[in-house]
């Protein structure tokens, strides 16, 4: 009689496809760009079969993180990201105000929000080039030390800092430090002038050494090519370790800013990018991030079937529209998925 094999040995045994001893799903950090190439080009039903497979050997099954994004403060900043309304660049064609940073009692009173609604992870976002030290990293400071006290993950994403600011954030209790590379290295300049790709990773270099997990993804849909797409994960995947998180956009084309005639992000598309970050980065929680908003239910659970395993969660992403939470909670209901508990905090009786 035929013995059963898992689906995770099968896996295994079929793929493992380095030719070195390595099992597909194992960490690597020796990526090349071919190899990512290759992997976001199989057939559509085979990348995801390989997806799921590496995704069940590394997290829980059926199982989503709800996550909340603020932006505390919005507006004139002095990078010229092209698909970005809060770029100072852009703001006579957007619209964009400045805001002032937010009071700590209000973010926490959003954090607090969110927690009830059922969020795990509540994460800042300051329009800013760089940490400047001050009243205002100081409040920044007092904001995380607020979301830890409410049992949520902490994440800011307060644009370039130095070793002291990073170390700083870290004895807060920051879970993680969003910076993302947003593209390719060789796409990059296309995108953006004002700091360097190098910038980036230097700036993620200093989170890392601070103890603070890393979140760090990109963009699709800028006018980047296939191989482009590949580049940049193959630059997370390539540093040791992986960063924990991997946020996936889809440009949310903004009037106002330079990329606001490009089309929309083919659904297959994102699916794809989505699984390859999957199978490039196996034990990173792949977050499914801006515009999901114009996704079917179906594209976005075949997002959840690529290895996606949160959800920014919340009317607002920063300053652009996301999906109802009424649907969200709907959605994920329909689709048969847990969510992602808070572990030892008390949960209000309106959480999913
Ligand atoms: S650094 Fe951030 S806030 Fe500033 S323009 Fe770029 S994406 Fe927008």
């Amino acid at each position: 009689m035929k013995k059963q094999m898992s689906s995770e040995q099968e896996t295994s045994i079929n793929h493992n496809g380095n030719g070195d001893g390595r099992a597909e799903g194992d960490l690597r950090h020796d990526w090349s760009a071919q190899e990512v190439v290759a992997v976001m080009g199989l057939p559509l039903t085979e990348l995801l079969y390989r997806a799921q497979g590496i995704h069940r050997r590394h997290h829980p099954e059926n199982t989503v993180q709800l996550a909340s994004l603020l932006s505390i403060k919005t507006g004139a900043c002095p990078e010229d990201c092209k698909y970005c309304p809060q770029s100072a660049h852009y703001a006579k064609a957007t619209g964009v105000d400045r805001e002032a940073l937010m009071d700590v009692a209000d973010v926490l009173d959003k954090a607090e929000q969110a927690r009830a609604a059922g969020a795990t992870r509540f994460c800042m976002g300051a329009a800013w080039r760089e940490v400047r030290d001050g009243a205002d990293f100081d409040a920044v400071l007092e904001m995380v030390r607020g979301v830890k006290a409410l049992g949520l993950e902490a994440c800011v994403t307060l644009g370039m800092l130095s070793q002291d600011q990073a170390d700083r954030l870290a004895e807060a209790g920051l879970t993680a430090y969003n910076h993302n590379l947003d593209t390719s290295p060789e796409f990059y300049g296309e995108i953006i002038s004002t700091r360097t790709y190098q910038d980036r990773l230097d700036t993620l270099a200093r989170v890392r050494q601070s103890g603070v997990t890393l979140c760090s993804g990109g963009i699709i849909g800028m006018g980047e090519s296939q191989l482009d797409r590949a580049r940049m994960l193959q630059v997370l995947a390539n540093l040791d370790p992986h960063p924990e998180s991997i946020p996936i956009n889809a440009l949310v084309a903004v009037p106002g800013t330079p990329l606001a005639d490009r089309k929309q992000v083919d659904a297959i598309d994102m699916v794809r990018m989505v699984a390859t970050a999957r199978i490039v980065m196996p034990s990173s929680r792949v977050r499914l991030s801006a515009g999901r908003h114009d996704f079917s239910r179906e594209a976005q659970i075949l997002c959840f079937l690529a290895g996606a395993n949160s959800i920014f969660y919340g009317e607002k992403l920063l300053t652009t529209a996301n999906n109802d939470t009424h649907e969200d909670l709907a959605l994920i209901r329909d689709a048969g998925l847990d969510v992602e508990a808070l572990s030892g905090v008390e949960r209000s009786t309106d959480s999913p």
